[in-house]
């Protein structure tokens, strides 16, 4: 009886062990408020992604997506009705994207998008459905009516861009470009 009991601790510590483990990579690599993998992970899983579609020669279009005018949000709404919207977003994109899409939290109000096997024009198409959808989160009350918008960079690999580096730095500058184009 003594044996069974020893065993039976031994395997309750062993398994405690594990699953301590998986919570420690699973809070390392994923943000605490949304859940989408964080801006480390999201390192690792573009790089990863983009290595894989030179390689095989195929399409793959980056995007860079940041909320509008958040700060307003936070202002007019309070900093827990901004937390929800971030959660309603990172819900939306989750349920919108294929399940080979990677969506990551690239930090604050910004994420990130890796599409692959998507050329540019049918990138476009994605992420405007993801836009328009983000048009209905739902505020509460406030003094004036706001909507959930974002403006968005999309760049994809060319004979110019192979690093995610450049695909990102191009990325950035869509998103300034569609920031100062009136955003949404
Ligand atoms: P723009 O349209 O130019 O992007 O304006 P913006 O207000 O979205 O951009 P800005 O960079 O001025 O402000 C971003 C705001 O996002 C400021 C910051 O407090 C807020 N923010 C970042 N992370 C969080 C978060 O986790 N929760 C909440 N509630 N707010 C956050
Ligand atoms: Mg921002
Ligand atoms: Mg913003």
């Amino acid at each position: 009886l003594a044996g069974i009991c020893v065993i039976a601790l031994l395997t309750h510590i062993l398994l405690a062990g594990q699953r301590h483990k998986r919570q420690l990579v699973d809070l390392a690599s994923h943000d605490g408020l949304t859940g989408l993998p964080n801006r480390r992970r999201s390192v690792e899983a573009a790089t990863a992604a983009l290595q894989q579609a030179v390689a095989e020669h195929r399409p793959l279009t980056v995007g860079l997506i940041d909320l509008d005018y958040f700060k307003m949000i936070n202002d007019r709404y309070g900093h827990a009705a901004g937390d929800a919207v971030l959660k309603d977003f990172a819900r939306i994109g989750r349920e919108l994207l294929r399940t080979s899409d990677f969506f990551g939290r690239w930090g604050g109000e910004e994420f990130i998008v890796v599409l692959p096997d998507m050329p540019l024009d049918v990138a476009m198409l994605s992420i405007e459905r993801l836009r328009a959808a983000a048009l209905t989160i739902k505020l509460p009350e406030g003094p004036e009516p706001m909507r959930v918008s974002f403006s968005a960079g999309l760049a994809t690999i060319d004979s110019g861009t192979k690093t995610l580096d450049d695909i990102i730095a191009q990325a950035d500058v869509a998103l300034y470009e569609a920031k100062s184009n009136g955003r949404d």
